[in-house]
């Protein structure tokens, strides 16, 4: 199956994504880990990102599409994926739509409120990115994560200034593509706004699984 999960940053899809892959059995694919990757290992394309990230902005459509074009290709792909992060402008859907069939858009509901509460208690392990939360979901040791012991912290775009931006972005540059999807008959809404075992309960009764 290719899914697209759409949603305001904060709102559980990678979270989400961890369960879905592996019911379905297919990847993850996070255009926002790849960058983070890449600014890790300091790359060309991570030292342009890092900056843009920081600062709560979009990195540009080309740079992007050409990155997900590349890694939809790669073999894993071919059964199927989970789209985390893209497409995330109308330019970056359209060019989508030219490479891959997607067959279900993935819309997550919930209010600003439990956005702001999501992100600004989010941490994330730094070696191998699972997603923590200071009060909805501890690691077991303090600041490090339960499946590799890498240290758990607070992503650098996950500051204040940077969150206000990121949900401004959300709302004139990706929410359009909710009307877009919707127009295209792939869109399939969930109530994201509650605990989550109860989102995984509405993911899979809203696909049929
Ligand atoms: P969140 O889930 O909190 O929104 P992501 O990990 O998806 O964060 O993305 C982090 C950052 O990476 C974004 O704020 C943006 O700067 C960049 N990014 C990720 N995906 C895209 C995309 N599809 N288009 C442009 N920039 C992106
Ligand atoms: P996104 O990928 O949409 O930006 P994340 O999956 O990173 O969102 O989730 C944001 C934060 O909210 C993380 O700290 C995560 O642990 C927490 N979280 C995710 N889903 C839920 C949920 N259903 N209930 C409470 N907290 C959640
Ligand atoms: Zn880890």
């Amino acid at each position: 199956m290719r899914l697209i999960f759409l949603g305001p940053p904060g709102a559980g899809k990678g979270t989400l994504a961890v369960t879905a892959v592996e019911i379905l059995g297919v990847p993850q694919i996070s255009t926002g880990a790849m960058f983070r990757a890449a600014a890790s290992a300091g790359t060309p394309l991570g030292l342009k990102a890092r900056a843009i990230m920081e600062s709560g902005s979009l990195v540009d459509d080309e740079t992007t599409i050409g990155l997900a074009k590349e890694r939809l290709a790669q073999e894993d792909a071919r059964a199927g994926y989970i789209l985390d992060g893209f497409p995330r402008t109308i330019a970056q859907a359209e060019a989508l739509a030219g490479f891959s069939a997607v067959d279900k858009v993935v819309n997550f509901e919930l209010p600003d409120s439990v956005v702001l509460e999501r992100l600004g208690g989010r941490r994330v392990c730094s070696s191998c990115g699972f997603n923590y939360h200071a009060l909805f979901n501890k690691p077991k040791f303090d600041g490090s994560c339960d499946r590799c012991g890498g240290k758990v912290l607070i992503r650098d775009d996950d500051l204040p200034e940077a969150i206000q931006k990121r949900l401004e972005v959300y709302r004139s540059q990706t929410a359009p593509l909710i009307d877009f999807y919707r127009k295209a008959g792939l869109l399939v809404d969930i109530d994201a706004s509650g605990p989550a075992d109860e989102v995984v309960r509405n993911f899979r009764s809203a696909l049929g699984l």
